[in-house]
């Protein structure tokens, strides 16, 4: 029974990706009926959130608002010159945990799990962890 998985991912551009039917598939097939199941992305400039599906105009407004929050300054000091990036990732975080109830991830209806990339482009990777309580 697998219970690791790595994905890996093109980021052509500052977006969110909606990762969520992967995870599930990796639940599936870890066939864990109960625990938890743990989305990491081992990155300094990209995330792991979870937020609304339905409206795209919400992840629109997500990278807008992160854009306002967390503009470029010249007094950053980081050489890469992404220290925006940065920020953006360290607010989102780097990770997810979601429930696992009857073989299912447990998410509103409006949830998804999304890969966050503020430093385009990369080839990204992230990970999933499913573990039975
Ligand atoms: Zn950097």
């Amino acid at each position: 029974m697998t219970t690791f998985f790595k994905h890996s991912l093109e980021a052509p551009r500052t977006d969110l990706t909606n990762i969520t039917r992967q995870v599930a598939q990796d639940v599936a097939e870890s066939g864990v009926i109960s625990g938890i199941a743990v989305v990491y992305c081992p990155h300094t400039t990209a995330g792991i959130t979870i937020n609304e599906n339905a409206d795209p105009d919400v992840v629109h407004d997500l990278l807008l608002g992160l854009d306002a929050a967390f503009p470029d300054r010249r007094q950053f000091r980081h050489g890469e010159g992404n220290s925006s990036a940065h920020l953006k990732s360290s607010c989102i975080g780097a990770s997810e945990t979601v429930l696992i109830e009857n073989g299912s991830l447990v998410l509103g209806t409006w949830q998804s799990i999304y890969f966050c990339e503020f430093d385009p482009p990369r080839h990204r990777t992230y990970y999933v962890k499913v573990v039975s309580n």
